[in-house]
């Protein structure tokens, strides 16, 4: 299916209820949500299910118990701005959502950081190396920061709007850059990328040690932070100074991995809170981590399959609250 077929399939409210049912209950059998029943029954004229018991919240819509439970916009936008996110290769942005489903930019932008969030697996990720993955490639970046011919009155403004608390921590003191560490297992082609506080050596080493499996074959470039790697892995470094590539030892795909992020943020992230970061890294990973296992039908479904459970609400996302509901 392509974007445009897309459209045309989930404009029907039901095709949009079907694929979700297929998803969330495999075998046909709907469920509900609050008691477990699985005898309930569906009210066609409300496009909801009825559990047969008597308690709160007896009915139900596809939507509950997922990231679009308080969303009033309807599946249909949701499917749609989904398959778009998952499958733009270089990001899409809140303006061309809101232009292609017909919703406001900053419903779009909500949007965007919703199904951000649902691309995070970090809980559930399984390991990187070990006896069957391949060499893991380590290496860490620093994004944002300010425009270096900001006049002094735009930058202390822009100091009072980003720069809260939750943004120090952080932020570089200096260069109000954050530190993100990345590491790719070559052979599995799977990344992993997150924010860090800093990059001291046991911040960044207690990372790697959370994500690789000891005895895993390593490569960094030589900075002192990856000293005491050679504990727990069989590590080796690449010289920047004097070559680029020494044989199969380089960071040669983490730092085209950086690029395209870098690329995708399109300077925009100056704007952004570093609190978002986390999440724009997810929405990279899960990119580069399907781009060879799963078309856009499949990517999309997948990650249809991880909106369970999930919930961001507007607060939480901006520290305010929401005004009118969108
Ligand atoms: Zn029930």
């Amino acid at each position: 299916m392509t974007l445009q077929q897309a459209i045309i399939h989930f404009s029907d409210a039901d095709n949009c209820i079907k694929y979700m049912v297929d998803l969330r209950w495999p075998d046909g059998v709907v469920v509900c949500p609050t008691c477990g029943r699985n005898d309930v029954s569906w009210l066609s004229n409300q496009r909801k299910w009825q559990c047969k018991s008597n308690h709160a919240k007896r009915q139900f819509s596809a939507k509950v118990g997922t990231i679009f439970e308080d969303s009033p916009l309807g599946l249909d936008k949701w499917i749609l701005a989904s398959w778009m996110i998952a499958n733009c290769k270089n990001g899409v942005s809140s303006y061309e959502i809101a232009r292609n489903i017909g919703v406001t930019q900053k419903s779009a932008w909500f949007m965007l950081h919703r199904m951000r969030l649902v691309m995070d697996t970090t809980e559930t990720d399984a390991k990187l190396g070990g006896s069957e993955g391949g060499p893991v490639e380590v290496d860490e970046a620093f994004v944002g920061g300010e425009p270096k011919n900001w006049h002094n009155s735009k930058r202390i403004a822009h100091h009072k709007a980003v720069r809260s608390e939750r943004v120090r921590t952080y932020q570089n003191a200096f260069t109000h850059k954050t530190a993100v560490i990345g590491m790719l297992d070559r052979e599995s082609r799977q990344i992993r990328a997150k924010v860090v506080p800093n990059v001291r050596r046991e911040t960044l080493q207690n990372e790697i040690l959370d994500i690789i499996e000891f005895g895993s074959k390593v490569y960094t470039d030589q900075a002192v932070t990856y000293k005491s790697l050679k504990d727990k892995y069989v590590h080796d470094t690449v010289n920047h100074a004097n070559q680029y590539v020494n044989g199969q030892v380089h960071t040669n795909s983490i730092e085209n991995f950086w690029s395209l992020m870098k690329r995708n943020l399109k300077g925009t992230y100056v704007a952004v809170e570093p609190f978002h970061l986390d999440r724009y890294l997810a929405e990279q990973c899960f990119r580069f981590n399907t781009s060879r296992t799963h078309n856009d039908e499949t990517r999309c479904a997948k990650l249809f399959s991880q909106v369970l459970g999930k919930r961001l609400t507007y607060a939480e996302l901006t520290g305010k609250e929401a005004g009118a509901s969108f």
